[in-house]
């Protein structure tokens, strides 16, 4: 495909959902920055303050929405059955990999992800553990290569759907999706993942996009040069994030509230960002404020162990602490959450008070299914899983197994 022209202004925050978009999407596309351009596209006014999109085909979108981008891509789709085996929801790693196993092995399979295909994988600059990879691979080129992989088998993918409410009867779960669309299907694996917290500061959502950003996408690395960034968090994700900023922009601060990152990130990753020189590790350091007229301006910063408060110039603050499971749509289902929200799966629901009450089959729930037969959960959002690329994709392709068995079972008991 040719590229496509992104028109914005960098700091402008309509133009950040559509880098993070383009860039997690894995479609190529020319920047063109309306303060300094030289020509512009008839319809487009110089100074604009609005994005715009130059698709290949020559049509020029005013301000669009991702939905457009997605839909002027083709990638807007309806399901193509009634009724399906298996709905996955989410498309991060284990979702792709449930979608890739489900529909090789024959099963008819709708995968529907409410934001871009790749999860949190897919904001990775670099996953360097992932075997098979021993240069690395980007996030994002690993979720293209998986989508491509999951339309060859024939999977249905529903993006930019979000599934909001599930109810289980007759053997089916029945789901509806936001924007009125119901789906049904006789088995489904939710990989529905994990999602950045907030800071939880008074005007946090005033600079939302406008210098506050969740996770770190590399979308935003080339708007960080000559500019001092701040990344709150002390995990993987913030230490990818540092060590990939540290090449644009002026100086990057890591943001942590412990003494030390030892526990809480690869070994490689923390010598790595201990010897990159423009990074700088702040430690025992908590952000207590935000400070900005339109755009963010100022953070200011707390250390915990001498009391002193500093604020620090900024426009980029960057945050990748800890996850809340998207598991909101099992609310009012009889699938057992533990208190953070995340799924309980397999054995880990035997000790739980409503296991007795929620579960009617004679045999115990297989490893990966939750508390109402059939529904299998895979990846960051089941209790106790290993938050890794791997596991994620180890765990979506045994959900798949299990679908089979349950299948089976059901296909058995109701002949
Ligand atoms: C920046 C970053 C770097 C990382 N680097 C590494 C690394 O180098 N190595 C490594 O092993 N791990 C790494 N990780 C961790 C790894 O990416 C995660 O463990 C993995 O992505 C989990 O996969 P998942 O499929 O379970 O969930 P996610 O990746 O969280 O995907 C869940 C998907 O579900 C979608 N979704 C949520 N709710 C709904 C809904 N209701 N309906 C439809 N869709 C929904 C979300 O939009 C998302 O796309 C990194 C994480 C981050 C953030």
């Amino acid at each position: 495909m040719n590229k496509l022209t992104l028109y914005g202004t960098p700091d402008s925050p309509d133009i950040y959902p559509l880098r993070d978009f383009l860039q997690r999407s894995v479609v190529a596309y020319d920047w063109v920055d309306l303060n300094e351009a030289q020509q512009l596209p008839a319809g487009l006014a110089a100074g604009a303050q609005v994005p715009a999109i130059a698709f290949p085909g020559g049509q020029l979108v005013l301000n669009p929405t991702v939905e457009e981008v997605a839909q002027h891509l083709g990638w807007i789709t309806k399901p193509s059955y009634q009724e399906y085996d298996v709905s996955i929801y989410g498309a991060g790693p284990a979702g792709l990999s449930a979608a890739v196993y489900a529909a090789s092995e024959g099963l008819r399979t709708v995968l529907v992800e409410r934001e871009a295909v790749g999860g949190q994988a897919g904001t990775s600059s670099l996953i360097e553990n992932y075997m098979g990879f021993p240069e690395g691979i980007g996030g994002a080129e690993l979720a293209e290569r998986a989508r491509q992989q999951a339309l060859k088998f024939g999977v249905d993918i529903l993006l930019l759907r979000e599934g909001i409410k599930g109810s289980f009867y007759n053997h089916r779960i029945h789901v509806d999706l936001a924007g009125g669309a119901k789906l049904v299907a006789r088995a489904n694996i939710c990989a529905t993942g994990v999602e950045y917290a907030k800071l939880n500061l008074p005007n946090e959502g005033r600079f939302f996009n406008k210098g506050v950003y969740y996770g770190a996408g590399a979308s935003e690395a080339l708007f960080c040069s000559n500019k001092d960034v701040f990344i709150v968090g002390g995990g993987n994700s913030a230490g990818q994030a540092a060590s990939y900023f540290a090449g644009f922009a002026r100086r990057v601060y890591m943001v942590i509230r412990k003494g030390s990152l030892a526990a809480t990130l690869s070994d490689y990753l923390v010598k790595r960002v201990t010897t990159i020189p423009n990074i700088e590790i702040l430690y025992h350091s908590t952000v207590q404020e935000l400070a900005g007229d339109q755009l963010l301006e100022g953070i200011k910063l707390l250390n915990s162990v001498d009391g002193t408060e500093t604020w620090y110039p900024t426009s980029k603050l960057f945050i990748c602490i800890g996850g809340k499971p998207n598991t909101d749509w099992a609310a009012e289902t009889a699938i057992i959450r533990d208190p953070n929200g995340y799924l309980v799966t397999g054995n880990d629901l035997a000790g739980r008070p409503q296991f007795p009450e929620c579960w009617p089959l004679p045999r115990p729930p297989y490893h990966l299914e939750t508390s109402v037969p059939g529904s299998f959960a895979a990846g960051d959002v089941r209790l106790n899983s290993v938050k890794r690329v791997a596991s994620a994709v180890g765990e979506g392709a045994m959900a798949v197994t299990l679908v089979h068995k349950y299948l089976a079972e059901v296909d058995k008991a109701t002949s």
